[in-house]
């Protein structure tokens, strides 16, 4: 999203992540795993860190890559993550075995919004980290803000969409993808107006918002 040289400046400045981590990138480049990128995932670290939450919700784990991250970043959280597709949960449980962090990382298999009750039931949670079918954030975001403690924070991934959501939709191919332009151009629009909370869109990766609870 920033220019290219840029972000290619930046990205060069971030240190090495461990082996593992480094792994991941590597296995999530080669089967085309929509993982963080690496801006990203190190801006939601440092939203986490200023945030201190000790409980996060994530929706969407894939492999395990941002749940391990949050996790390292801060060591006293717990975090539960939901992932709906079976191969990718599946590897998460062993890379997140692999890291050792499988008694602050709580994986739970399914469609998350089917599995609110268990969620809820969990929480409730500081933080809410939005990572999955994009045409579903509003969804996700009505379901799940109601799991938030006095100050929570939810944080969206992917709300650019690589930068479609600016572009004129007549310029786009598929019916398909307009469409979802159009449900992420809304959920936007509703997220920024929407009266509990203060909202910052973050041009940085694919897009990141974050949505501060307003206090009571
Ligand atoms: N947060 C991860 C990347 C997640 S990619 C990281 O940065 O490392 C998005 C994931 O969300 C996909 O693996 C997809 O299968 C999952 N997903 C999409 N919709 C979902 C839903 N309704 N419930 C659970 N998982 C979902
Ligand atoms: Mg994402």
């Amino acid at each position: 999203m920033l220019l290219q040289n840029v972000e290619q400046y930046v990205e060069k400045l971030i240190p090495k992540r461990t082996e593992l981590v480094e792994e991941m990138e590597a296995y999530a480049k080669e089967y085309v795993v929509p993982i963080m990128e690496l801006i990203g995932i190190e801006t939601l670290l440092q939203i986490l860190r200023l945030h201190q939450p000790k409980h996060i919700l994530e929706i969407g784990t894939a492999i395990g890559y941002s749940a391990i991250r949050m996790a390292e970043a801060l060591p006293n959280a717990q975090i539960v993550t939901v992932e709906r597709n079976e191969t990718r949960y599946e590897k998460a449980q062993t890379f997140i075995e692999r890291a050792n962090k499988k008694e602050q990382i709580t994986t739970l298999f399914g469609d998350a919004l089917e599995l609110i009750d268990e969620i809820a039931r969990k929480g409730p949670y500081d933080a809410v980290f939005i990572d999955a079918a994009k045409g579903q954030y509003q969804r996700f975001f009505e379901h799940y803000q109601p799991l938030l403690n006095k100050n929570g924070i939810i944080i969206s991934d992917n709300i650019l969409f690589k930068g479609h959501v600016a572009t004129d939709l007549a310029e786009i191919e598929t019916r398909r993808k307009r469409s979802l332009i159009k449900k992420i151009d809304g959920y936007n629009n509703w997220l920024m107006n929407h009266p509990d909370f203060y909202t910052t869109i973050l041009p940085i990766g694919d897009g990141i918002a974050i949505s501060i609870k307003r206090g009571d």
